[in-house]
């Protein structure tokens, strides 16, 4: 498949869990998550109309966004990455929308980098709804405090993230965020990848991170 077909495909899928929920296409907002893609193939999305783009490593960002945003204006990067405190001043700088605070630490290192630089990104804070040990995202039960740390902090927090245990069933994953997300009054949800997006836009998410479904398989170690 050519990837303009590979994108039409994806998008009629959109389309349909959208219209399946009764819910406009316009609710749900496409990440193509380019982490080890080349800039030429971001490009090529780019002229097809993505506009929202996802990378998990700062280091790997800094050498494509750059050149890219000013060659497109209204494109937007979002970091769906774990973030180290070293890298924040190189995400606020560079991100649109960062996915992944899931600490008090980043969330302090980020909200004083946005008033150094007067860059003010909305956030999303990561649940690790599996309690799954290395993973990324704060516990379930820590959320409403990391959550009142992060309002103190003025951060501007939208929604919350989550990356279900790879050999789960997302489902549970996915409802559990939303509820946790109604509770909190949030409107963003960012869940549901290139196995489950069609599920996670059931149960309402906003933000659908796609890498492999419209890229190709991924090679190499950043997976
Ligand atoms: C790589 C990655 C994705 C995309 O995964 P695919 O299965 O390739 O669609 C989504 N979210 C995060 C946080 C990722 O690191």
């Amino acid at each position: 498949m050519t990837p303009h077909t590979t994108l039409h495909d994806i998008e009629a899928r959109i389309t349909q869990a959208c219209a399946d929920t009764h819910r406009p296409r316009t609710d749900v907002t496409l990440v193509a998550v380019s982490k080890t893609r080349t800039a030429n193939e971001i490009e090529t999305l780019i002229g097809q109309g993505v506009r929202d783009f996802g990378e998990n490593r700062i280091q790997e960002a800094t050498t494509k966004f750059p050149l890219l945003k000013q060659r497109y204006p209204d494109i937007r990067l979002h970091f769906i990455g774990q973030l180290q405190s070293n890298k924040v001043k190189d995400a606020v700088n560079l991100c649109d929308v960062i996915h992944s605070v899931d600490r008090l630490s980043v969330a302090e290192a980020l909200a004083a980098e946005m008033k150094k630089q007067n860059r003010h990104l909305p956030c999303l804070i990561q649940v690790n709804t599996g309690d799954e040990e290395q993973k990324g995202g704060v516990s379930p039960h820590e959320l409403t405090a990391l959550y009142q740390s992060c309002i103190a902090l003025g951060l501007d927090i939208q929604g919350l993230t989550v990356i279900p245990p790879v050999d789960d069933i997302p489902d549970l994953h996915f409802a559990l965020l939303h509820k946790l997300g109604q509770e909190m009054k949030l409107p963003w949800l960012s869940m549901g990848m290139s196995n489950d997006f069609e599920t996670a836009i059931r149960w309402k998410s906003t933000h659908i991170r796609i890498g492999t479904a419209l890229f190709g398989t991924r090679s190499g170690t950043n997976s």
